[in-house]
């Protein structure tokens, strides 16, 4: 079997370095899948100085952890991938080890104690001396007490370690959820759009049904950032957002596809369902006079030009992005606040 490099990270020192690595892939919203935990968890537990000083230089660098710079890290730092899956399963291994303990300590003092138990009852069975009897009967008071005692050390060691457990899976599916929602907006990213948009394709060709995209792009909206601003222009952004939300219901999907282009999938949806809604969307963003809410201040309007495609059966998602993109330029090109429909 595999040597375990991780034998002397008992339960208290792994959870740490759970919690480290987590919080270390969160931060750079990393998503902690196995390879990408074992990265961050090598780099927390500080026995990895190559590993560590090649994550240190890509967090440096502007396009940053993309998902085939940290394969290469793994395959490059961590070891290949039997090594490795067996250093987790370890890892695992040790703290189901440490429950299991907790159980047979108990279990010893359990039988033990019935062993007192069953020694006194034959004793009761015959004539006894009183002197014999009490400290016989002292002898059973100490060992329930020490048997309550160790139940109760147990009872606390196994709430402690669900609670560490809890924890460690509220972390866990925070960090997955906020991987997939966009900082500034809090509305889908674009990894959460893109894994969407594969799940509607798979469903629209097992169901049959047909399902339409939505391009949005806001209109002039670095001359509006020059006026008014960056600040102001991020709430602009949110503002569309949740008004993106507004318009939209059960199982459709907005997103944030960059800067300040959105996206929205809306499954069972034809082409004339889907120009209804880009219609409404375009009018409720520019029937709304903006201002500052706590100065009062005026912006004026902002609007949006919007591209509506539906998907072909056997398209890839890059075609259907595409015909909705062509869709959007053409409403750019038409004059901006319009929305256009791309022929199938
Ligand atoms: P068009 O009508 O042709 O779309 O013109 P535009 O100015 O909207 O398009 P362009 O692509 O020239 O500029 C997009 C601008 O969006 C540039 C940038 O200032 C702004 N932008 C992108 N991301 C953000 C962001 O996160 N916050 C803010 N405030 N502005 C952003
Ligand atoms: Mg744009
Ligand atoms: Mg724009």
């Amino acid at each position: 079997m595999t040597s375990n490099p991780y034998r002397e990270d008992d339960f208290g020192r792994a959870s740490e370095y759970m919690r480290l690595a987590l919080a270390l892939l969160g931060k750079y919203k990393i998503p902690p899948t196995p390879f990408n935990y074992r990265i961050g968890y090598e780099y927390v537990a500080g026995n990895n100085p190559p590993l560590k000083q090649s994550f240190d230089q890509l967090s440096e660098q502007a396009e940053g952890f993309s998902a085939e710079a940290l394969l290469e890290m793994y395959h490059q730092y961590v070891a290949e991938d039997e090594r490795a899956f067996e250093k987790l399963r370890q890892e695992l291994k040790s703290i189901i080890l440490d429950v299991q303990s907790e159980f047979q300590n108990s279990g010893g003092n359990l039988s033990n104690y019935a062993r007192t138990l069953s020694q006194f009852a034959d004793i009761l069975e015959a004539p006894t001396a009183p002197k014999v009897m009490s400290s016989e009967v002292q002898k059973v008071l100490s060992d329930t007490q020490s048997m309550r005692e160790s139940q109760r050390q147990m009872e606390s060691n196994m709430s402690q370690i669900m609670a560490e457990m809890g924890s460690l899976r509220k972390e866990l599916e925070q960090v997955r959820e906020d991987s997939l929602l966009d900082a500034l907006t809090g509305i889908s990213n674009r990894k959460a759009f893109d894994s969407g948009l594969e799940t509607t394709i798979s469903e629209s060709r097992e169901q049959g049904s047909v399902f339409c995209l939505l391009l949005i792009d806001i209109d002039h909206f670095k001359q509006f950032n020059d006026t008014h601003g960056h600040l102001v222009g991020d709430k602009v952004l949110r503002f569309v957002a949740a008004t993106l939300k507004r318009c939209i219901k059960g199982k459709d999907l907005c997103a944030r596809y960059g800067g300040e282009e959105f996206a929205i999938i809306l499954p069972d949806t034809d082409l004339a369902g889907a120009h209804t809604i880009a219609e409404q969307i375009r009018v409720a963003i520019s029937g709304r006079v903006l201002k500052d809410s706590a100065s009062g201040q005026a912006y004026g309007r902002i609007t949006v030009s919007i591209g509506a495609g539906q998907y072909c059966d056997g398209e890839l998602p890059n075609d259907t992005i595409g015909r909705a993109d062509q869709a959007l330029y053409q409403a750019k090109a038409r004059g901006r606040n319009r929305v256009v429909v791309a022929e199938s």
